[in-house]
């Protein structure tokens, strides 16, 4: 058997951030690291900014505290697959989000350009009476702005660590997490604000997906809109200052598109504002047919399997309860999976055959029966042979047949029951009868 690949022995060479920059190697280069905007698992080095405290979040009372701060690695390394920037030294919990507030300054002038125009793309494409909810709303600034302009709906903000005043109803607020598989059935948005808040998060793409699949599972048209901060102008100038702590992840425009593109969402606008330093996308999600399929098979695979369970166990009890002798044909892998799934003890079933004579003389992981080879039953015929891997049916039964084994009844399970070799109808029936066939009637 070959050695597993182990990708964590490469991290041993991995370059260190503040160290002085890598040789030219593709080994001190190349990063296995998943990519949070679209889930490429190779990265290559792209920012080394050594160790720095936070810088937005952690509002220190005194020179003193300041310099006390704690300095955390900046490790940017860049997704080979989308262009997404991203420190994979990053870890949520030493962001401190639940004592401190994220303040964003919302008053410049262009700014404030900035925000009317995103506001009307909204407004154009909402309906009448909306429901928004607005995903780390903050102090509810946008959203409020909003619901000033299209008054006759329902706003609502969630935000865990927010600070809004609700204006009279103007906003509904919720200092909690949203839950995707649980509010979007609550409240059915027509849609789904998330602004400066996804470049924080540890893994942006399983909470969009998260929204594309409730949505799709909801059966409901959910529009979303996010914007982020956008690094496409650092390539141009060359600027640094970006790359701190809070911000995990610098989305470009193709970047934050890939993301939308892997959501089950449908893209129906992205452009950046504020001089390209922000990007913005209108998306409708849950649009994958094939993932609602997905959905919906892995549900019924789930119920049916449980069912399964329950209707091999109770055959096999019928089986032993008749006092007909049996022999299982399969004891490891496979053949052991069955005989621990469907609790077929050493007591009632002691007797486990295997084809492979290598595995003679060891016992059933499990339920402890010792593994003998097929010659076993030559010496010592039994009523019933089970066939316990399923997808080996038919050599296991060529295999009786040339050895010359017999038996009243040959079983093997499929769709849920046991069902007759020689009988029934399965997918392994032999092509053509063997003359040694008749061993098995
Ligand atoms: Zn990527």
């Amino acid at each position: 058997m070959a050695e597993p690949l182990n990708f964590s022995a490469h991290k041993a060479t991995h370059h260190q951030p503040g160290q002085p920059a890598p040789s030219n190697t593709l080994a001190d280069w190349l990063q296995t690291s998943t990519c949070p905007a679209c889930g490429f698992h190779v990265a290559v080095n792209f920012y080394d900014g050594g160790h720095a405290p936070l810088t937005t979040l952690a509002w220190p009372k005194s020179t003193e505290q300041a310099l006390a701060m704690p300095k955390l690695p900046l490790d940017f390394v860049r997704c080979v697959e989308c262009g997404h920037v991203y420190n994979r030294s990053f870890q949520y919990a030493d962001v401190p989000y639940s004592d401190k507030p994220n303040l964003m300054y919302n008053q410049g002038a262009l700014w404030q350009d900035h925000m009317q125009e995103t506001q009307a793309l909204i407004l154009a494409k909402l309906p009448e009476n909306p429901v928004v909810v607005e995903i780390g709303a903050g102090n509810g600034h946008f959203l409020k702005a909003l619901a000033r302009q299209k008054p006759q709906g329902r706003y609502i903000a969630y935000d865990p660590n927010g600070a809004l005043d609700t204006e009279d109803g103007l906003v509904e607020f919720y200092p909690e997490l949203f839950e995707p598989a649980v509010h979007l059935a609550q409240y059915r948005p027509d849609l789904i604000i998330v602004r400066h808040m996804l470049e924080h998060l540890e893994n942006p793409l399983a909470f969009i997906q998260s929204l594309g699949v409730a949505a799709e599972w909801e059966g409901l048209p959910t529009a979303l809109f996010i914007e982020v901060p956008c690094i496409d102008r650092v390539f141009e100038t060359g600027r640094t200052v970006d790359f701190f702590y809070e911000h995990n992840s610098h989305f470009t425009t193709t970047s934050l598109g890939r993301l939308l593109g892997r959501s089950h969402a449908q893209l129906e606008k992205i452009a950046r504002g504020y001089e390209d330093e922000v990007v913005y996308a209108y998306a409708r999600l849950g649009h994958s047919e094939a993932g609602r399929l997905i959905t919906d098979n892995a549900r019924a695979f789930y119920h049916q399997a449980k069912q399964i369970d329950q209707q091999v166990i109770a055959q096999l009890n019928t089986l032993a309860d008749s006092g007909k002798t049996v022999a299982i044909w399969g004891g490891t892998g496979k053949a052991a999976t069955f005989i621990n799934r469907y609790q077929v003890d050493k007591t009632r079933f002691p007797l486990v055959v295997d084809s492979d004579a290598d595995k003679a003389g060891t016992y059933v992981p499990g339920t402890g029966q010792v593994i003998h080879t097929p010659q076993a039953l030559l010496k010592h015929p039994v009523d019933v042979i089970i066939i316990a891997t399923q997808w080996r049916a038919r050599d296991i039964a060529l295999e009786i047949a040339q050895r010359g084994i017999t038996c009243s009844q040959l079983l093997l399970e499929y769709q849920g029951n046991l069902v007759d070799f020689a009988q029934d109808v399965h997918p392994y029936s032999l092509p053509e009868t063997p003359s040694a066939n008749s061993n098995l009637a």
